[in-house]
């Protein structure tokens, strides 16, 4: 499996041919970090010859958007089939006709080819309905699996407990003929809702209460988003999950956590039905704070308009994460760091921001916005009689392919009103009465005045600035200890800067008492106004930019020509990393 980008920069240590035989290269080797647990069972399972090549599966269900959650699941399953032989297909698992939709399906792919990924074959569990039904029927025929009339009620009151054994359904011993015949019937839908179902015969009184007879399909009258009203019975997980994998021949089916008691009931079917021997590993779910990852509850979110839609910036969901700025670049590096584990735990979204700034400062044009302006008068610049003077301003110093732009200076500039302070502390490197500072990519310039209204606001500041200064050109002899971002008055566009904070006001909000919405911030939405260069007319939907000593931001699709909005995808300031060293 190849990154759709070809993006060469993320670690990955190929096996450089099919045969085991060959060792890996030296630099491969070189690049090589520990392996994770999923990859050790897999390097040694290739070592041993149990396998020539692996096949994995992400296999997500189609009734919401995907979240960072998934991300890190659709990293581990990709990711293993870049690393060693094979491939790895998307499948949907669409076997609950109620919640499921085309939209969803279609946001799954979108933001799976984002992420940089590309599966070998797209399937559905609902492809399998025809053989899963046939696997029921081979089931019945052997005697392992029977129609029961018992209510949901009646089933839960015979099931016993972790500590009590089941007791068996007066069902459990129709004949494999009377099973047969009413297996038919549910299928031809002759019986309602949750009249019956098929279970598995296996055991009672098992330690797992999974393997007391386990429900394998229900009747539900409803439209399924492909296979129409074709079908009014529909598998199980348990039934369609494992089946789906050994159909489509996968070796390693990586799930999470939850999944290990499944695991034994996984086996079982597959061993009764003498179908490919599919094998489960699980790892832990990977959630990350202050948010909530699952889709059930990120759909209340967006149905109680708590937020704008799945894809608001706000959103731990791949597409909210892609509008307000994150790259997959960052995503993907986010995964890679947290790693894969067996213990639950919740990830620092600090780290995610952390990765997020990391790829930005590399790919971001500079750009410079004034949010809270004070008008900056320099009294002694003469305007060049050919015109307006532009200056040169790098586009990104952090790399040297970024080219330029020219800025326009003027007589009349703005800065931000807490650039200024009329009695300064010691050390205070910004403008005050007296004292220089640089504007950035521009010249040196001294406070000469400050004027004030009636009420004693700053409505002015006057200012000398010093010709042989100029940036790049500089032979003044003076240096100074501050630097200011700055627009031109005249040309500064006026745009709406969408700033983020948490959505939630506590790490775990599912963890607290009462609804989890109760725990929402209420200020995780805050709009402003800034005063921008001219240049960022012209920006486009997927750039980048780092506005100087403010953060990264990404403009909005809700921008039009006469307005444009930008989201604040994350502010420049490093508290994680300080805090937490290097991770
Ligand atoms: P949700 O509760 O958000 O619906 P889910 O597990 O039901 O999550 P699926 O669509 O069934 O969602 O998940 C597809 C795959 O992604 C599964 O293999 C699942 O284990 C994995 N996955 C889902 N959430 C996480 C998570 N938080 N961390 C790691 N893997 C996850
Ligand atoms: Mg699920």
């Amino acid at each position: 499996m190849q990154l759709a980008d070809e993006n060469q920069s993320w670690p990955h240590y190929y096996y450089l041919c099919s045969s085991l035989k060959t060792p890996m290269s030296e630099e491969a080797k070189k690049e090589e970090k520990s392996l994770n647990f999923i990859e050790e069972i897999i390097e040694k399972d290739l070592r041993s010859g149990k396998y020539e090549s692996i096949v994995t599966r992400f296999p997500p269900e189609p009734n919401g958007y995907l979240h960072i959650g998934h991300a890190s699941s659709i990293c581990l399953n990709f990711g293993l089939t870049r690393k060693f032989p094979g491939y790895t297909n998307l499948r949907f698992d669409d076997t609950n006709p109620t919640t499921e939709e085309t939209e969803y399906v279609d946001s799954i792919k979108e933001d799976i080819q984002w992420l940089g990924f590309k599966w070998e074959n797209e399937r559905y569990a609902s492809d399998y309905f025809p053989r899963l039904y046939e696997f029921a029927l081979q089931l019945i025929k052997k005697g392992l699996a029977y129609v029961d009339d018992s209510t949901s009620e009646e089933m839960a009151a015979l099931k016993g407990t972790p500590t009590e054994p089941g007791r068996d359904s007066p069902f459990r011993n129709r004949t494999v003929e009377e099973n047969l015949a009413l297996f038919a019937q549910m299928k031809n839908g002759e019986f309602p809702d949750g009249s019956r179902t098929l279970r598995a015969k296996i055991d009672m009184g098992h330690i797992n209460m999974l393997m007391r007879d386990p429900v394998l399909y229900r009747i539900k009258h409803a439209h399924h988003h492909r296979t129409g009203n074709e079908w009014c019975i529909y598998p199980m997980y348990d039934f369609a999950h494992g089946q789906s994998d050994a159909i489509e021949e996968v070796t390693h089916s990586i799930c999470t956590m939850e999944f290990v008691p499944h695991r034994e009931l996984y086996d079982w079917l597959i061993a009764q039905l003498g179908i490919y021997p599919s094998h489960q590993y699980e790892f832990a779910r990977r959630n990350t704070n202050y948010t909530v990852t699952s889709k059930r509850k990120l759909l209340q979110l967006v149905t109680e308009k708590h937020v704008s839609g799945w894809d608001d910036p706000r959103m731990p969901t791949i597409s909210g994460m892609r509008r307000r700025g994150y790259t997959p670049e960052s995503i993907r590096d986010f995964c890679d760091r947290i790693g894969v584990a067996k213990r639950d735990n919740l990830v620092d979204i600090g780290l995610l921001e952390f990765s997020v700034r990391e790829h930005l400062n590399k790919i971001a044009h500079r750009r410079m916005v004034v949010f809270d302006p004070v008008k900056l008068i320099i009294t002694n610049y003469q305007e060049p009689e050919s015109g307006k003077e532009f200056l040169p301003a790098e586009n990104n110093p952090e790399d040297g392919n970024a080219g330029e732009r020219d800025i326009p200076f003027g007589r009349e500039i703005l800065i931000e009103r807490d650039d200024f302070m009329e009695n300064p502390p010691k050390k205070y490197f910004r403008l005050a009465p007296g004292q220089m500072v640089r504007l950035k990519s521009a010249y040196i310039i001294r406070c000469e005045e400050v004027i004030k209204d009636s009420a004693g606001q700053i409505t002015e500041l006057h200012c000398s600035y010093i010709p042989e200064s100029k940036s790049g050109h500089d032979t003044s002899g003076i240096k100074t200890k501050g630097t200011l971002h700055w627009v031109h008055a005249g040309d500064a566009i006026e745009v709406e800067v969408r700033e983020y904070d948490r959505l939630f006001r506590v790490e775990d909000p599912t963890d607290e008492e009462g609804d989890f919405k109760e725990y929402l911030n209420p200020d995780s939405l805050n709009i402003v106004k800034g005063y921008a260069e001219p240049s960022l007319k012209t920006a486009g939907i997927n750039d980048s930019f780092q506005f100087l000593r403010k953060g990264y931001y990404k403009l909005d699709r809700d921008s039009t020509v006469e307005r444009l909005v930008f989201n604040r995808t994350v502010t420049l300031k490093d508290s994680w990393a300080r805090e937490n060293k290097q991770p």
